[in-house]
């Protein structure tokens, strides 16, 4: 197997998909790992985006995790290191998106004398970087709602600031003025920089154009530090242009199922669609779950007659009341974990019986159906829409191979359910 280009450690893992998506529509070939591999990787690829449960673990842990990341990914060949993390910034005063940058930079110190950027740009979804003030759409970071996130509330929009709270090196700033006038202008703004004992850099990024200008300023710097933004302008230094050759998948065959643990509004919407378009479905109703009924059982024994026919789907959609309703009765805590062990078995269940197209909608549902499923790897495939691609993994439980889209709550359009099987055939 020959070495990988780029490696990268994602603090979370919706946020990890994100970023393969990016590389895949850039043209890397890439397969996303749920934590660190303990086996060799299962196809070819350009890049390894390391999922890890970094954001919000203890400081401690994160950099412990996202170091053993760094040393396997290394052990593969990656000649570049990417952390990537949300591109709201989402990180507490102590860390941890400070902390393990430092770490990894301490880490790869061997190879280069430390420095690197830190930008949460990514204007395609409105997320823009100028003067080092994070904005979020019109509105800056502190204004946006994130103020009052419950694990990690952003007070303050200054980046330069932020980032500095939370590392013993340096911080400085490479203007949208250095980073318009193109990748001489940043490197010599790197240059000055590090005369200066900065050693960490937050970019400035207003637009697409500014991500690519800064692309191949990062030429064979050991460590990247940025959201999902930065990977558009990566792929080029390496000698890789879009294509879709980077995301074609296996051929898809066998029966077509949809699992849907996902209360957002968008998902109500696409799981009404799918019924009125004449699709076939299934209510999983909390209480019966909590009462001890075997909704697996039934939900399979439904399923198993109708899969050769057409797509089916199986829910615990509801709209906000019912939810809530539910909620009272059981805990959420409670009503949420009964349901996400109950969707994960089914979703082993429908494969087991031969299901090997699988839309997952709810991140946290589709979280424990994957880990159900024993999948450690994905190769990341074509966008279906906006944020979610199609993916291929290859479990015990489905050992010709298993086609994955894993659609967190408010993505994709009312009719994704129908549209995401159009795509695969
Ligand atoms: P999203 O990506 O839309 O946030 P998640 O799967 O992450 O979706 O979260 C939805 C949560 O709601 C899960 O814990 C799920 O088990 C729970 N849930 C799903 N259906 C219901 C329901 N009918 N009543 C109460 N909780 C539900």
């Amino acid at each position: 197997m020959s070495k990988i280009l780029l490696g990268c450690i994602a603090d979370d893992f919706t946020g990890a998909t994100d970023l393969a998506n990016n590389l895949v529509r850039s043209g890397m070939r890439t397969v996303q790992t749920i934590g660190i591999p303990g086996e060799r990787l299962q196809t070819q690829v350009d890049a390894v985006v390391v999922a890890l449960k970094s954001r919000t673990a203890p400081r401690q842990e994160a950099v412990e995790h996202s170091l053993d990341a760094l040393h396997w990914l290394k052990s593969q060949g990656a000649q570049q290191i990417y952390f990537k993390y949300c591109s709201t910034f989402d990180s507490t005063p102590e860390g941890n998106i400070g902390p393990v940058t430092e770490a990894l930079l301490d880490a790869l110190e061997r190879e280069a004398p430390g420095f690197t950027i830190a930008t949460p740009a990514f204007p395609d979804n409105g997320r823009t970087v100028f003067n080092g003030y994070l904005f979020v759409g019109d509105v800056l970071l502190h204004e946006s709602g994130m103020q009052n996130h419950p694990l990690t509330p952003m007070k303050d929009s200054n980046l330069v600031r932020v980032m500095q709270a939370q590392c013993r090196r340096r911080v400085g700033l490479i203007d949208y003025r250095a980073v318009a006038k193109g990748a001489v202008a940043i490197r010599d703004r790197i240059d000055e920089l590090r005369k200066q004992g900065v050693q960490i850099a937050i970019v400035d990024a207003i637009s697409n154009d500014d991500l690519i200008k800064l692309g191949p300023a990062l030429k064979g710097m050991p460590l990247v530090t940025a959201g999902s933004g930065v990977a558009i302008g990566l792929p080029a230094n390496f000698g890789i242009a879009p294509s879709n050759a980077a995301s074609e998948l296996p051929r898809a065959s066998g029966f077509r199922a949809i699992v849907s643990g996902s209360c957002s509004a968008a998902t109500n919407r696409q799981v009404r669609a799918f019924s009125a378009s004449g699709g076939e479905s299934l209510r999983i109703e909390p209480l019966q779950v909590a009462r001890g009924s075997d909704v697996v059982a039934e939900a399979i024994g439904w399923a198993a007659p109708r899969l050769a026919q057409r797509p089916i789907l199986i829910y615990s959609t509801a709209e906000p009341a019912v939810v809530k309703d539910a909620q009272e009765r059981l805990g959420a805590q409670r009503a949420g974990a009964l349901l996400e062990q109950a969707l994960a078995e089914i979703a082993r269940g429908l494969v087991e019986r031969g299901v090997s197209q699988l839309v997952i909608a709810g991140g946290e549902t589709a979280g424990a159906c994957v880990q159900a499923l024993e999948i450690a790897q994905l190769r990341i495939g074509p966008q279906i829409d906006p944020g979610v691609p199609w993916c291929h993994a290859q479990p015990t439980v489905a050992p010709d191979g298993l086609h994955l889209a894993l659609k967190s709550g408010n993505f994709g359009s009312d009719d994704f359910f129908t549209k995401a099987f159009t795509l695969l055939t």
